[in-house]
């Protein structure tokens, strides 16, 4: 039987409960066998992040410690230039000796902007989607967007296994109207973000003095 394995890119600037409970939903609601968070170096498609890679890897480090099934990988903290999801998942390909299948996780702002990826058919080739909805968003009235659902959703998840690449799972998580840019500037107002995000990566950035 093939292997699961969910990646979950982000900025994580910083890494808080609005990524980690819906990806442990994911991973547990669909029977993965690994979650592996991918903090991406330069994303193509916003600003710089705030703070650098190396504290946003530690960050995503703490946050999953003690987390069966959780992995981190810094692929992209090591590549140079703009971190292109396909390059990702081909040079994971390179590296994995078993078979394995991949389900890129993304919340539903992020899919609203998938057309607009690096060849978006070709990853579909390489990769499952998994979605994960976000509070607030609409995925309808993209027309992009639904060219590619009327192609590719399935409401099946046995797909993910049965076929090497190409679903797309809409997958209902609990709903975390958290956001990294929510709690950067709580820190920039002097409140503080308690209980959105794991006390070890509130400490850290405390100790750093991050995102002041
Ligand atoms: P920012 O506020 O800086 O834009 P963010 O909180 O959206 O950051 P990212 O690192 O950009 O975090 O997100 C990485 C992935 O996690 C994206 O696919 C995003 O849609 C998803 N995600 C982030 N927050 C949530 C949430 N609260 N619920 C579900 N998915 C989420």
């Amino acid at each position: 039987m093939p292997r699961l394995i969910g990646i979950l890119g982000g900025t994580f600037d910083p890494i808080h409960y609005g990524h980690l409970r819906p990806a442990l939903e994911v991973w547990q609601g669909l029977g993965l066998d690994e979650i592996r968070l991918i903090p991406l170096r330069d994303p193509p498609h916003r600003g710089r992040p705030r703070v650098d890679a190396e504290q946003r890897l530690h960050m995503v480090r703490l946050a999953v410690a003690d987390q069966a099934g959780f992995v981190v990988d810094d692929r992209e903290l090591r590549r140079e230039g703009l971190s292109y999801t396909l390059d990702t998942l081909r040079s994971l390909r390179a590296e994995m000796r078993d078979e394995v299948h991949f389900c890129i996780l993304l919340g539903s702002d992020a899919l609203l902007g998938f057309p607009d990826w690096h060849e978006p058919d070709e990853v579909l080739r390489l990769a499952h989607m998994i979605v994960m909805h976000r509070p607030g968003e609409r995925v309808s009235g993209v027309p992009s967007l639904q060219t590619l659902l009327r192609q590719h959703q399935t409401r099946d998840p046995s797909r993910l296994r049965n076929k090497a690449a190409g679903a797309i799972l809409f997958h209902p998580v609990t709903q975390l109207e958290i956001s990294a840019t929510a709690i950067r500037a709580m820190l920039a107002s002097g409140e503080s973000p308690r209980f959105l995000l794991p006390d070890p990566v509130l400490t850290y950035m405390q100790q750093q003095g991050l995102y002041n």
